[in-house]
């Protein structure tokens, strides 16, 4: 498997351990971490990133206004971006896939319901 980078975008460390532990079983190991969209585009133009796993409520810059801002951006209009949604409300859902969400993943998920989605984006 190529060697790809995830971006983890969530303000709750619990999330982020339980993301990241999931994604090193399924065979990711480079993971980037940013506790809110504002932190989330500065991990961007740092370095390479192949997919992000962003959540909707954080501080300072909120999962939808992280999507409309990276999909304004050019050179991140194809960067597979799932959102994580507490609870699948239909409202949520079509905002996110308005702004330019590739996917979604609805809390709580399996390791297997993240597998999926995530190959099915990296084509893996
Ligand atoms: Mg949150």
């Amino acid at each position: 498997m190529a060697e790809k980078t995830i971006l983890i975008v969530d303000d709750s460390i619990t999330m982020r351990k339980i993301l990241k532990h999931h994604l090193t079983q399924i065979g990711y190991s480079n993971i980037k971490e940013a506790p809110n969209g504002a932190e989330g585009l500065k991990k961007l133009e740092e370095e390479e990133i192949n997919l992000i796993i962003c959540d909707w409520n954080m501080p300072e810059m909120n999962g939808l206004q992280f999507l409309h801002t990276v999909r304004a951006i050019d050179n991140y209009q194809n960067i597979p971006i799932v959102m994580v949604t507490t609870v699948n409300t239909q409202d949520e859902v079509m905002a996110a896939l308005k702004a330019g969400a590739s996917s979604y993943i609805t809390k709580p998920f399996s390791k297997e319901d993240l597998k999926t989605k995530i190959n099915q984006l990296l084509n893996e």
